[in-house]
């Protein structure tokens, strides 16, 4: 029993879910689990103030210096997979 079901891997850096604890998240392990919370979170609070779109969110996200390491990962991935926003989750 050494395979991961890919259903258990996290869709971001493809390790183990660990069993994952959220249903709803789709494949994530647990750091990026609370990382995509936290991107999708932040972002009505930055749209407000910013007044940009989702994908603007997500590049400023990613190349912000003081975002942690977790967050990046989650926003470059959405980037790349063309992730639409989600709050449903929230
Ligand atoms: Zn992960």
């Amino acid at each position: 029993m050494s395979d991961v079901h890919p259903k258990n891997r996290c869709r971001v850096c493809g390790g183990s879910s660990g069993g994952g604890s959220g249903a709803d998240s789709g494949g994530l392990c647990a750091c990026h689990e609370a990382a995509w919370r936290e991107v999708c979170g932040h972002y009505p609070t930055w749209e407000a103030r910013m007044g940009a779109g989702w994908g603007e969110y997500l590049a400023e996200v990613a190349r912000n210096p003081l975002t942690g390491a977790w967050v990046r990962e989650v926003a470059e991935f959405m980037i790349r997979n063309r992730i639409a926003r989600q709050d449903r989750r929230a």
